[in-house]
């Protein structure tokens, strides 16, 4: 029985292919994508998503296929169980994703130039005949559909593409198409057309409905497509940004190494924040201190930091913390031992942030 597409006019969901070199880091954290501003139509995200990666094609399980579909995969959980989706927490309290579910089906092969409609029916077959786990209101689910080298889409100019339809019962079924350019960190590689996939799944999946930026030239583009081939390599494999509103631009969420560190850490909840923010401060092993702090109210929970201070006064040997109840929600308040002396900081509750110390820890005489 046929499905209804009820998405297959819709102009976005497809990503455009590239030839140009990947950009530099410095290069990703600066672009702003030509946006002006932003709409939102209050479509559903996904908020917690779960994942089956789909790698279709007898290719796969050819020893000489190379990269394997094995590093596919782990590039692929890389992304999804990494800090890459961490700005996506402001479009609607998106939070991480898994990937639940790697299948790798080998009993047909893909047309090498496919439609949409061959895909979707993949994916509906699959569900049918049990491969794949099957979409359920309760649970969120995206399908990712990987194919191999030689193959494209003969419908479309794009290398990937995500899309929406709804089966019999209702129930709304998101799924994405990935080609594959035969590298880990290329342009139109797997993992970089996956992650511009996977953003704008989560953020967009029933198509045009979701969160959406206006640019000066074509309104209403998905949140990676003004960030279209803005990725770098992360972990040995291609990562692309997508829009961060909050941010003013595209974003590639990474992690990054905090300074070696010497002496006892201090570690406090505050109030910045719904949840609390841990807040963590300690001494440097070159000198001084930083400080770093997680926001509670993002479930990736991302830390953010290293703020270093007090520098001039060497290695730092102790170090303790408050949140005071001067400011609002409050100043933290620190003591530390610097060469066997104490030495108070305070730093403000916003908007400047700034610390202010080293003051000598004196009593006072009279
Ligand atoms: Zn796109």
């Amino acid at each position: 029985m046929p499905n209804l597409d009820s998405q297959a006019s819709k102009p976005h969901g497809g990503v455009a292919g590239t030839t140009g070199p990947a950009l530099r880091a410095a290069e990703v954290a600066g672009g702003d994508g030509n946006v002006t501003s932003e709409q939102d139509g209050g479509g559903p995200v996904l908020g917690n998503a779960r994942v089956s990666l789909v790698f279709w094609g007898s290719a796969w399980s050819n020893a000489a296929t190379s990269p394997t579909a094995q590093q596919f995969a782990a590039a692929i959980t890389d992304i999804v169980a990494g800090p890459w989706g961490t700005q996506l927490n402001q479009y609607h309290g998106i939070g991480p994703s898994t990937v639940d579910q790697v299948v790798t089906y080998t009993s047909s092969d893909p047309p090498a130039g496919f439609v949409e409609n061959d895909i979707k029916t993949f994916v509906d077959d699959r569900i049918n005949d049990g491969t794949v786990i099957a979409a359920s209101p309760a649970v969120q689910r995206t399908y990712a559909v990987v194919l191999p080298t030689g193959h494209s889409s003969a419908d479309t100019s794009f290398v990937g593409r995500h899309q929406n339809y709804f089966r019999q019962n209702n129930t709304a079924v998101y799924y994405a198409w990935v080609t594959n350019d035969g590298t880990l960190t290329g342009g139109n590689s797997i993992p970089k057309v996956f992650s511009h996939e996977l953003a704008e799944s989560l953020s967009d999946p029933e198509v045009s409905t979701g969160p959406l930026t206006i640019t000066l030239n074509n309104d209403g583009d998905e949140i990676g497509d003004v960030c279209n081939n803005t990725f770098m390599t992360v972990n040995g494999h291609a990562e692309e940004a997508y829009w961060s509103e909050a941010d003013q631009r595209c974003v590639i969420p990474r992690w990054q190494p905090l300074p070696a560190v010497a002496g006892n850490p201090a570690l406090i909840q505050s109030r910045f924040g719904t949840k609390g923010n841990f807040e963590m401060l300690t001494p440097e092993a070159a000198a001084g201190l930083f400080h770093a702090w997680r926001n509670n109210d993002n479930p990736f929970m991302p830390w953010s930091g290293p703020v270093p201070f007090g520098q001039g006064l060497g290695q730092v040997s102790g170090v303790t913390m408050i949140e005071s109840n001067y400011g609002s929600p409050g100043n933290l308040e620190v003591v530390c031992n610097a060469g066997g002396q104490l030495q108070f900081f305070w730093r403000d509750s916003g908007p400047a942030f700034i610390w202010n110390g080293p003051y000598l820890l004196q009593s006072t005489v009279w």
